[in-house]
């Protein structure tokens, strides 16, 4: 796993809003209209290109695709597994209890936003046959065309994400849960291996593990057997690779609801670890979860595990204060090292790919600023060197091209980088809003 070794990295959760004109084309591909196929395989590889450049010069040290070639969740799914048949409109929600508070604001909420807010509406996938692995092509085009928008580039790292077997599907063909997520995992081995053998770092997404404790009618029992049946799934499905390469990524997927159901991360840490994951990223940026980082003043993790804390949230458009951000950084250092912590987001940006996803596009690069300014805030605390280091030295280890910023703009006991408030600063931040 690549760590924060003298300096705080910045990374993010995965999804980025697509452009306009790819979303055009992704939705007459998913609701069967006629499209050109070479059209749309150019855009998608443009707009990946377009989307890595943009990471690298918000300050993001360990950038991916944005899941710009995924039409949506499911979509996706569809796509690499064979065995299920995509029920068009059949889709729940999902979050039982919190819709059963709320259904008001529910009602209101998913008319435009979530599956309400994708191109092609929602599709629930049921498993009727053996499932098989059927996305080689697909993940080699995933792959290729990140690896082309990486050219004359070198961040710290690079991941790509992929669907944890839990949240596949509903199984109608399996004798039982155990069998159907065992071959689930089974299949999604290949597309864990090929990221892998790109050199990429694999994000496992798992936002199904802490639905199982938030408002879940099972009992405390029913839940950690289901849990720990979902993790053995994914160790399944991850067999032979190090976990230094794999990270784990878990989330409430709602986006802006009252979310008074989320499970805390107390309920769900013991069971998360046991993934063979070298790294955790995990919800601590937004007014539901912000203050259990307490949690780990009591839990001690592995040495050897990285955490990847939110530290802007995807559940408001406000961009978080630079230095919130490095306070919030700073309290995870100081309880699990500050080689242990990357900086992160609570989630993607763009789970479904939508017209109109909850924070919009423009201020999502503003975000990842503000999260890089808050990164080096903290670096200048965490490593005393860099308070007092020649410029030169700083310049030497800065690595990606979005930290440059520090060499020349500490000054001797920097409380706030120059380059943060510069007026080129605030140029580039309005320049993305037009
Ligand atoms: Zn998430």
């Amino acid at each position: 796993m690549t760590r924060s070794t003298d300096r705080i990295l910045t990374t993010h959760c995965g999804s980025l809003a697509r452009p306009h004109d790819l979303l055009d084309l992704m939705k007459a591909k998913v609701t069967g209209q006629p499209y050109d196929h070479d059209t749309y395989a150019r855009r998608v590889r443009s707009a990946v290109a377009e989307v890595v450049r943009r990471q690298i010069e918000s300050g993001i040290d360990i950038p991916t695709d944005g899941e710009q070639g995924k039409p949506g969740f499911f979509a996706y799914v569809d796509e690499r597994l064979a065995g299920f048949e995509a029920r068009r409109g059949a889709s729940s929600p999902g979050w039982a209890a919190e819709v059963a508070a709320f259904p008001e604001y529910y009602q209101e909420y998913f008319s435009h936003a979530m599956a309400g807010g994708a191109i092609a509406g929602g599709v629930k996938l049921t498993c009727t046959g053996p499932v098989s692995y059927r996305g080689h092509e697909a993940v080699r085009r995933d792959i290729d065309n990140l690896k082309a928008a990486l050219a004359g580039l070198a961040p710290a790292d690079v991941f790509m994400p992929a669907v944890a077997p839990s949240g596949v599907g509903a199984n109608e063909y399996y004798r039982t849960d155990e069998e159907y997520l065992h071959a689930v995992a089974e299949a999604m081995h290949t597309e864990y291996r090929a990221i892998v053998d790109a050199g990429f770092l694999l994000q496992i997404d798992d936002p199904f593990l802490t639905d199982l404790y938030s408002g879940s009618p099972l009992s405390a029992t029913e839940r950690r057997r289901t849990a720990e049946m979902y993790v053995e799934a994914v160790n399944h499905g991850l067999r032979g690779i190090a976990p230094e390469r794999v990270r784990f990524h878990t989330c409430y997927g709602i986006n802006e609801g009252p979310r008074v159901h989320d499970a805390p991360l107390r309920d769900v840490l013991d069971v998360m670890v046991k993934v063979h994951a070298g790294a955790y990223a995990f919800e601590a940026a937004n007014a539901r979860h912000e203050h259990e980082y307490h949690v780990f003043e009591e839990i001690k993790m592995p040495e050897d595990k990285v955490l990847i804390p939110g530290v802007i949230t995807h559940a408001s458009n406000i961009v978080e204060h630079p230095e919130l951000v490095a306070e919030r950084i700073i309290r995870f250092a100081r309880l699990v090292g500050r080689d242990n912590v990357i900086a992160g987001t609570d989630c993607g940006f763009s789970s479904q790919a939508t017209y109109h996803p909850e924070v919009h596009p423009s201020v999502v690069w503003a975000k990842f600023r503000a999260m890089a300014d808050g990164a080096r805030l903290a670096t200048t605390q965490l490593w005393p060197r860099w308070r007092t280091a020649p410029a030169w030295r700083q310049r030497s280890s800065g690595g990606s091209a979005g930290h440059a910023g520090l060499a020349s703009s500490a000054p001797r006991r920097p409380r706030w980088p120059a380059q943060a408030v510069s007026g080129a600063n605030m140029t580039r931040a309005a320049g993305a809003v037009s």
